[in-house]
């Protein structure tokens, strides 16, 4: 899958993309990033790149014609693939976006500075808007980041067997993940649940499932809503349910 990233600080990316998974994706060809300085496309002697903004107001906005040049010399005009620009003002990003837009091939990324783009570019070059969440950041590059890892993570062979995502938080079934332990059995007095330490493997994937019904029952009960839940599921958390009403949670 490839990725491009356009942002006037394009150096920011690499230091993230030259550890760990990504970058043994990245060696193993399943993952390609190529970034882009926004600045480069900019043709005025300073190389400008934002301006004031019209109607007054605060900080600086990012002008369009660099940011317009700079996406269609890479990726054409219309541009060859989705063109996401990451906005406090966007789509809240999701693990079922993640999803979604790891079944693409080719994703651009549009990193904003300053007060953000110039409306046109939203309207006419920028295909989805995504926020990482509620707050305001001074730039675009992490969220890109953030985007970018969640997306390539999902890639067939990006992550060993033994990191599968299958159980992850917010996976198909909607739930959060189980809590887990390794060794020791025992530190400062606190043990790993009996049921985790013997070899049951049947026993363990129950446990498991309950605990992951419990942990989204008490923290995030708002996924609860859309989770897909079978019958034992339903039965268990009103049973849940009825024992924590009874008894403190
Ligand atoms: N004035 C904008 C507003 O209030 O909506 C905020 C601009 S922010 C200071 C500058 C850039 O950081 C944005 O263009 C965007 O690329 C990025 N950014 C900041 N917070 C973000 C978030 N929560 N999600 C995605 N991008 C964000």
């Amino acid at each position: 899958m490839r990725f491009d990233v356009f942002s006037l600080f394009p150096e920011v990316f690499l230091p993230y993309l030259e550890i760990s998974i990504l970058k043994r994706a990245i060696a193993n060809g399943l993952v390609e990033v190529y970034t882009h300085n926004i600045r480069d496309w900019s043709t005025d002697k300073h190389h400008t790149t934002d301006d004031t903004p019209y109607g007054g107001g605060g900080g600086m906005v990012m002008k369009p014609e660099p940011v317009f040049a700079a996406v269609e010399s890479v990726l054409g005009a219309p541009p060859s693939c989705p063109v996401i620009m990451l906005s406090p003002q966007g789509e809240l990003f999701t693990q079922a976006i993640a999803r979604e837009l790891a079944t693409y091939d080719h994703l651009a990324l549009l990193s904003g500075r300053y007060e953000g783009f110039d409306e046109r570019i939203r309207e006419h070059l920028a295909t989805r808007v995504l926020s990482i969440g509620d707050y305001v950041l001074t730039g675009g590059e992490l969220p890109a980041l953030i985007v970018m890892d969640a997306v390539a993570r999902l890639q067939p062979g990006v992550l060993g067997d033994r990191e599968a995502t299958d159980d992850d938080s917010f996976a198909e079934d909607g739930l959060l993940e189980y809590p887990q332990w390794t060794k020791p059995a025992v530190f400062r007095g606190w043990s790993v649940p009996e049921v985790m330490q013997q070899g049951n493997l049947g026993e363990q994937l129950k446990w498991k499932r309950k605990q992951s019904l419990i942990r989204t029952f008490k923290w995030r009960p708002d996924l609860l809503e859309k989770a897909n839940l079978g019958d034992k599921d339903r039965k268990f958390l009103d049973r849940y349910l009825e024992d924590s009403n009874s008894d403190d949670v």
